[in-house]
């Protein structure tokens, strides 16, 4: 048996109470949705900066009646202390995934970025430390690794960040270390590579490139695609990101780790878009236009593929979905909800 389905049965014997940050979120409701299920006791703290309550209103709908009252909303800012102090107030594990994302969003506006990803952060893990929660685990970023030109990514060679955004992802490591060096705080980080899945947001300027496409090639219109549509990710779908929160919750590291959380392939963004195309077609909507290739993007890397080799030997990460079986999983309900 898996470390990941051993932890899963233990959870489900015995209850803790987390904390997700960010919950109305894409990642965060996620994280919610799985934790009910274990029937662990869930507090959640979101402003609705980029999230959504009709996110909280699905997870209720899949959810046991019994399992939705363990769980306890608090709608606030991790720009002030006092909100994160109460948030954490009697919780044993932190998953921290508040934040402002997206690249583009950084550049029109790197003060809020600031604020939201490194003043947020450090309320977060001041609050913690105050409270000495069992865990803390944070959402890291694949951006960190910059202008690195190394592929695979390992952790420990990063380069220069390219945007905003992967300044704030890289200082909330370096808290991170901190706080580890100077207190003997445990925390740990998940470099995220492009997740995907249900309830990622297809809406608006900074939309990820999954929902954005799918989105548009359901409603019949065009996609644009940055580049010559050579550039690659290592996308992750949704369920990978769940299991690794939940490994690196449990597992004793000490001082401060940051993990890789991915699948190891890479995709360049033609095949994703050949891949989305097909998996639409399985749910009987035919999309027959070309894609229209415009100028790359500023602040993106060229290319991005991660070594997982850490998670797995240290958190018994086991990725259980590729970016095809992400993509079918995924369809479904973009078909129902866009
Ligand atoms: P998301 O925008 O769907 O979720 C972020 C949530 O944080 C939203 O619900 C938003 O309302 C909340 N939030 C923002 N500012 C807040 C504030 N000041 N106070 C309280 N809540 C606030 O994005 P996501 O994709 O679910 O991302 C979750 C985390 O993962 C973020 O930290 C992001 O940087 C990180 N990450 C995501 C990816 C990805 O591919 N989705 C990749 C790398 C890292």
């Amino acid at each position: 048996m898996s470390r990941f389905e051993q932890l899963k049965q233990q959870l489900d014997k015995q209850q803790r109470k987390w904390l997700v940050t960010g919950v109305a979120g894409f990642i965060g409701s996620n994280l919610l949705e799985a934790l009910l299920k274990l029937n662990q006791q869930v507090v959640g703290l979101d402003n609705f900066a980029t999230g959504h309550q009709k996110n909280l209103d699905e997870v209720q709908g899949l959810v046991s009646d019994q399992q939705w009252q363990n769980f306890q909303m608090i709608e606030g800012d991790i720009r002030d202390v006092e909100t994160c102090k109460n948030a954490v107030s009697g919780v044993q594990h932190v998953l921290h995934q508040a934040a402002l994302g997206s690249v583009p969003r950084s550049l029109n506006d790197p003060a809020t970025t600031n604020e939201v990803n490194i003043s947020g952060f450090l309320n977060m893990l001041i609050a913690a430390r105050e409270q000495q929660v069992e865990s803390f685990v944070y959402a890291a970023s694949s951006s960190t690794y910059g202008d690195h030109p190394a592929l695979p990514k390992v952790e420990e060679n990063i380069g220069n960040p390219l945007s905003p955004y992967a300044v704030t992802k890289y200082v909330n490591e370096l808290y991170a270390d901190v706080f580890a060096r100077s207190y003997g705080f445990h925390a740990t980080g998940l470099r995220y590579f492009n997740v995907f899945g249900r309830r990622q947001d297809p809406d608006g300027a900074y939309a990820a490139v999954i929902p954005k496409w799918t989105a548009a090639m359901t409603k019949n219109d065009k996609v644009a695609i940055n580049g010559d549509g050579e550039t690659s990710r290592d996308f992750c779908y949704i369920d990978n990101v769940v299991q690794a929160n939940l490994l690196a919750s449990t597992t004793l590291l000490g001082g401060s780790e940051v993990f890789n959380v991915a699948v190891g392939d890479r995709t360049t963004l033609n095949e994703l878009f050949s891949a989305i195309k097909n998996a639409l077609q399985q749910q009987d909507i035919d999309y027959s236009a070309e894609p229209v290739y415009q100028d790359f993007r500023a602040g993106d890397v060229r290319h991005s593929q991660a070594d997982i080799g850490k998670a797995k030997s240290l958190l018994g990460y086991e990725p259980q979905y590729r970016i095809a079986e992400g993509i079918s999983l995924t369809m479904p309900w973009y078909v129902q909800n866009v």
